[in-house]
């Protein structure tokens, strides 16, 4: 295993590249600890596989280097940085059995058949295909074709990272979940360094230790789940991290007083003043009918869901989302929307405010 740094790294697919708007990989640095699981996600296009083929070697970035354990790999390609990797469809060889297609890796390292064998039928015990080692590769469903793939991706001990670009896209659902839990043991158990790719927040809060969430070329924020959760860098990962995302409602702060709109909020260590943003998830906000500490909405619309509900008010003409419990009641018409001033968060030009509550 190693640690992987990225070093000034960018990339512009453009051969004479203008300015920032021309780089599909803004200039980043970046550390994947030695043995780390690491979860890359943002939305389409915000580039993912560009700085996951950068890792690999598929992609030369424009700018910057990147140091495998101190070492610089940037010119050397993928067969010479000892990665295995992942695809979203699978890479395998059809007319071989599962077997075989495992023991690949191994034996096209020279590895003795003894420890071959002994090393095949380990990953196949985790990955549940004992009973199909046997079998042509060419007769499985695509879902079992994905599995071996990640099979030949696990089955080497001795490479520096695993990179996974979407390896669970052609997976049937139910199954997804089960495979997931699976890579995350086969990760506590190997302690290999894991880069995975995904735009799937459930895929990466449940497989990462750490999730490095992009958008628009850029990494906006490394974390824990927890982290991202609690206290997001930026907007955009408060958006995209939870469902609902957070919400954020444009205030003027003076002091310890929030004016939003005509109204006002009495708030508790902000460490800021001026134009802000608000920051509060649906599930730190409550609503009731008294005149508790808080202000004034209207209620638009209550979605059941079973569990709780997610309930759409308005605030000075900003739209806000509050997630109710089953059984608390809701006002109807105008509420007082109450703030758990813990999990307030403030927001300048869309990046957290620090130091504040
Ligand atoms: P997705 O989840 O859809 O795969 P992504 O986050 O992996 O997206 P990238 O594929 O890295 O994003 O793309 C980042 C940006 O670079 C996009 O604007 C894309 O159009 C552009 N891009 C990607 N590959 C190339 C290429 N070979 N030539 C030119 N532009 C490219």
């Amino acid at each position: 295993m190693a640690e992987i740094r990225l070093k000034n790294i960018a990339h512009s697919y453009m051969p004479a590249p203008a300015g920032e708007q021309d780089y599909a990989l803004k200039p980043m640095d970046h550390i994947w600890e030695d043995g780390s699981a690491y979860a890359l996600l943002g939305p389409s296009g915000c580039g993912k596989t560009t700085l996951l083929n950068i890792i690999s070697g598929l992609l030369r970035p424009s700018d910057g280097h990147i140091l495998f354990d101190g070492d610089d790999v940037t010119g050397r390609d993928t067969a010479h940085r000892n990665i295995a990797q992942v695809f979203q469809f699978p890479v395998i060889y059809d007319t071989m059995s599962v077997r075989a297609n495992l023991a690949f890796p191994l034996k096209n390292r020279g590895m003795d058949a003894g420890a071959v064998q002994a090393r095949v039928e380990e990953v196949a015990a985790l990955l549940d295909l004992t009973d199909r080692l046997d079998e042509r590769a060419a007769g499985l469903t695509a879902d079992a074709k994905q599995i071996i793939s990640l099979g030949r991706g696990l089955v080497r001990t001795d490479v520096s990272a695993i990179l996974f670009d979407e390896p669970l896209t052609v997976i049937d659902p139910h199954l997804k979940w089960q495979i997931r839990s699976k890579l995350k043991d086969l990760h506590r158990q190997f302690a290999h360094t894991m880069v995975y790719v995904t735009h799937d927040q459930t895929e990466a809060l449940t497989f990462a230790d750490k999730v490095v969430v992009m958008n628009e070329g850029r990494v906006l924020q490394v974390g824990t789940p927890d982290e991202l959760f609690e206290r997001p860098a930026h907007t955009f990962v408060g958006y995209f991290i939870g469902s609902p995302g957070m919400n954020f409602i444009n205030a003027t702060v003076d002091g310890t007083i929030a004016h939003i709109g005509e109204q006002t909020l009495t708030l508790q260590n902000v460490g800021a003043s001026g134009p802000l943003q608000i920051g509060i998830r649906p599930e730190f906000l409550t609503l009731q009918d008294s005149d508790a500490d808080g202000i004034d909405c209207t209620v638009q619309s209550v979605e059941d869901l079973g569990r709780h509900r997610i309930v759409r008010v308005e605030v000075a003409g900003q739209g806000v989302t509050v997630l109710m419990p089953e059984g608390k009641p809701i006002p109807s018409g105008t509420a007082r929307l109450v703030f758990d001033p813990k999990h307030t968060l403030f927001y300048r030009d869309d990046y957290l405010v620090e130091g504040a509550a």
